[in-house]
Parts: structure tokens; sequence; C-alpha cells
């Protein structure tokens, strides 16, 4: 496809966007950082009619914190979420993951709300969400929405949004304060999506682990924290047990993918419970 063909528009806001996506009837793509849209458009594997660019709206960039959660509009780049002293403060494995994620040309032009509406099965964001239990805003013709990030990837590149729809922001809530949370990723290749990712976060007596890239959404468990070496193994054996969309790729194995969600869910609890 030639890019230069396309109908584009940058609108100042929302509503604007909204406007132009149900004119074009679901035939126009959303555009905001642009690391995975730009690709597909030039291989052909999206052919819209339009393109939106969110890249003028600025109230899709403020980070606000709203007292129970942070409010992380959807165009906060990677790199915000890697630096920024309140996502830092109050979410911090949100911040560490970003770091970690891609390389820093990624992370400059890379948003939150891309990554998520993206639905990369080996994406930081939607498993760091779904562990610390945060929801996203949509805003479409009919009005505003709020769901959980575990609502909202459905699959690969599959998610909840239709397309007249624009997802707004993420609502993180704050970290409790006696809670602990950590991150792990694995991938071959510095630089490139993990082939199994996981996150923890220990609150008390209870965990909640969530485990991407092992299937094509997150994979969410909660339970007791371990006290022993065997309980431990025991909630490894599940996670890899959960991962029963597991898939091979050029990366791994279906079976390797379970081995690793098993292998990262025991070490990233620990790192949890260690207060990594
Ligand atoms: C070489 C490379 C390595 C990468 N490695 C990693 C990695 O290790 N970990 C990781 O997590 N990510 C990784 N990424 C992904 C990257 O960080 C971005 O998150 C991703 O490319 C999409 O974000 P974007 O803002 O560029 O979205 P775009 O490319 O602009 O859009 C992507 C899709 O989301 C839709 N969209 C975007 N914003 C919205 C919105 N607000 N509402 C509705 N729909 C929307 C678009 O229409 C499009 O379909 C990598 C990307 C590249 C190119």
């Amino acid at each position: 496809m030639n890019v230069a063909d396309l109908d584009y528009a940058a609108p100042t806001t929302l509503d604007d966007a909204l406007d132009l996506l149900t004119r074009w009837d679901g035939r126009a793509r959303v555009l905001a950082g642009g690391m995975s849209l730009l690709p597909a458009l030039h291989l052909g594997t999206e052919t819209p009619g339009a393109v939106v660019s969110l890249g003028r709206i600025d109230q899709l960039t403020h980070i606000d914190d709203e007292g129970t959660h942070l409010r992380i509009g959807a165009r906060v780049t990677q790199r915000t979420l890697a630096t920024d002293a309140r996502i830092e403060a109050r979410c911090p494995v949100l911040a560490r993951a970003a770091r970690g994620l891609a390389d820093v040309q990624v992370r400059n032009r890379g948003t939150l709300g891309g990554s998520l509406a993206n639905a990369h099965p080996g994406a930081e964001a939607a498993t760091v969400l779904c562990a610390v239990g945060a929801d996203v805003v949509v805003r479409g013709p009919d009005g505003e929405r709020t769901l959980p990030v575990a609502d909202l990837v459905l699959g690969a590149g599959r998610t909840a949004l239709a397309p007249t729809e624009i997802l707004t922001a993420v609502l993180v809530p704050h970290q409790p304060v006696d809670a602990r949370a950590a991150y792990l990723r694995f991938s071959r290749i510095q630089g490139n999506y993990s082939t199994v990712n996981a996150a923890a976060l220990v609150d008390g007596e209870s965990v909640r682990v969530a485990i991407g890239g092992a299937t094509p959404r997150p994979v969410v468990l909660e339970g007791p924290v371990p006290r022993d070496d065997a309980a431990l193994a025991e909630l490894g054996t599940r996670a890899a047990a959960a991962c029963t969309a597991a898939y091979d790729d050029h990366m791994a194995t279906a079976a390797y993918r379970r081995a690793l969600a098993a292998t990262l869910t025991r070490r990233v609890v620990l790192a949890a419970h260690e207060g990594a």
C-alpha cells in the first residue's frame, strides 16, 4: 500500500477524532506512535481507508493522580512510563517493565494505548496491568465505558475495542503501601518482544500473577502467597496448566512456553515477595 495515498487527519480534540472514525464507518485506523501501524501499512497487512492521528490531542498525554489510582492518558509514551516520578511512586512495576522493553527509539514513540490496542501477546503493558488490576477507559459514538485490561485483550492483535472507539486512558490503582510487585521477561533477542513474561502483585496473604506471551492473551492466576517451596512449585505447575492456549511459532514451541510460564511464575512471585 502506498501510505501517501491514504486519507489522513490530525484532529485536535477527541470529539473530532471520534466523529472522523464514525464518518469512516470503521474503515479508518487510529495512529498513535506508529511503531506497529506504520510497518503494517507499508507491508499491506493493514489496508484502512484512512488514518486518524491522535498526535495533536494533548489531553491524551496527561497523567493525573486521582487519589486511589493514576489516570494515564493513552498517548503517554513508553519512555514516560519508564521515567515519570508519579508512575515510579504509585506503580513502580509498570515503570520497571517499561524500562526493559524494546529499545530507546521504540520507547520514545510507542504509547501505552497503542501497546494495549495492538495486543501483541509478548508486550509488557497488558501483563503488568492485568497483575495490578488496571482498567481502561474507552470512548466511542455511544459514550464512555470502562473495562478491566484483562477483558480488553481478546487474543493476538484482537481487542474488545470497536473500530469506532478510542482507548483514552488507563486507570492504574496505587500499589498498596505494604504490597510488593515484580516483573520478569524472557526474550531470546535483546530489543524483541518477550517470548513469555510474568508480573506478580503480592498483597498481604494473596498473590495475583499475570503471564503474557505464552498464550494469545494474558493468563491471570490468583491465590494465597506460597509459604514454602512445595507451594511455590505447585503455583508454577498451575501456571503451566492454565496456559492451555500456548502456541508454537519461530521463537518457541507451545511446550517451551508452558515451561517458561511455570519458571517465570515461580521466580516472579519470589521476586515480589522479596521486594525485588
Ligand atoms: C522493533 C520493535 C520492538 C518492540 N518491542 C516491544 C517489546 O519488547 N515490548 C512491548 O511491549 N512492545 C514492543 N514493541 C511495541 C511498541 O513498543 C508499541 O507499543 C507498539 O508498536 C504500538 O504502539 P504505538 O503507540 O506505536 O501504536 P500504533 O502503531 O500507532 O498503533 C498500533 C495499533 O493500535 C491502534 N491504536 C493505537 N492507539 C490507540 C488508541 N488510543 N485507541 C484505539 N486504538 C489505538 C492503532 O489503530 C493500531 O491498530 C516493539 C515495537 C517494535 C517496532
